[in-house]
């Protein structure tokens, strides 16, 4: 009798030490932002090299300029956070050496493939020059006048080239670019290339002068395609600046 007594006692103190606790405990919940939402864009003339040979090259459009083809927070940091670091290691890497004074095309040519810095951080500043002045928020435009005849002339059609270009990418494995490069004869030519390599260096499998240039790298699309690398190459197709292309291949051919 006593006994249970003394767990009807212990049972209501229980009782109410739990129900008090539930009480104090009660939380709404509120949805936290993301990662991403929480992030603010900047502008990309807030992103500057360190002082050296070379600079970044100007930026045509804002960062949230590409969407929804790429998002701005990709774009931001492949511009402000890759490219930058690619054009400041650069620097560092020919401070009083001959590569000083020579263009980044002179360079290229004349680097040594066991120079890996070297290697990766010109070809990473070159590359990314190319790519990012590639791009255009104007959508949809094709090629026209002389470029647009030299791709008839070297694949039969701008649908023929743009699937040859898209496959090609496609096919890649892992970190790589994708290139529209003209020979020496002047022909229009695909090809790819690993890591941070491009067609100008000396020991290219293809080589030739890029007149356009695919990245393949996963922090190029990860952000908005994760691993759907084919709709981002698909993607890309509708934000090239065509007439851009067409200035570097006419200067391609005139020199
Ligand atoms: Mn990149």
């Amino acid at each position: 009798m006593k006994k249970s007594y003394l767990q009807i006692i212990c049972f209501s103190i229980f009782l109410l030490t739990s129900c008090n606790e539930k009480k104090l405990t009660e939380v709404v919940e509120v949805p936290l932002p993301s990662a991403i939402e929480k992030r603010t864009i900047g502008i990309p003339e807030d992103a500057l090299a360190d002082e050296g040979s070379f600079t970044l090259q100007k930026l045509p459009y804002k960062y949230e300029s590409l969407a929804p083809v790429i998002d701005a927070l990709t774009m931001e940091l492949h511009y402000s956070k890759h490219y930058l670091s690619y054009t400041n290691a650069l620097n560092r890497a020919i401070i009083g050496t001959e590569f000083e004074k020579l263009t980044i095309e002179e360079i290229l040519k004349d680097l040594n493939p066991a120079d890996v810095n070297l290697r990766n951080n010109a070809g990473g500043f070159y590359n990314h020059s190319l790519y990012f002045e590639n791009l255009t928020p104007k959508f949809g435009t094709i090629p026209k006048d002389t470029l647009s005849s030299a791709i008839d002339r070297d694949f039969g059609s701008y649908d023929i080239f743009k699937k040859q270009f898209s496959d090609e990418a496609k096919k890649q494995f892992g970190s790589a670019w994708t290139w529209l490069i003209v020979d020496k004869s002047g022909k229009l030519i695909i090809t790819s290339t690993a890591n941070q390599d491009n067609p100008l260096m000396s020991f290219a499998v293809v080589k030739g002068t890029p007149i356009l240039a695919l990245d393949l790298w996963e922090h190029a699309y990860y952000l908005n395609y994760q691993q759907n690398r084919k709709n981002y190459i698909e993607a890309f197709f509708t934000i090239i600046n065509w007439d851009k292309v067409q200035e570097r291949y006419e200067s391609t051919t005139i020199n």
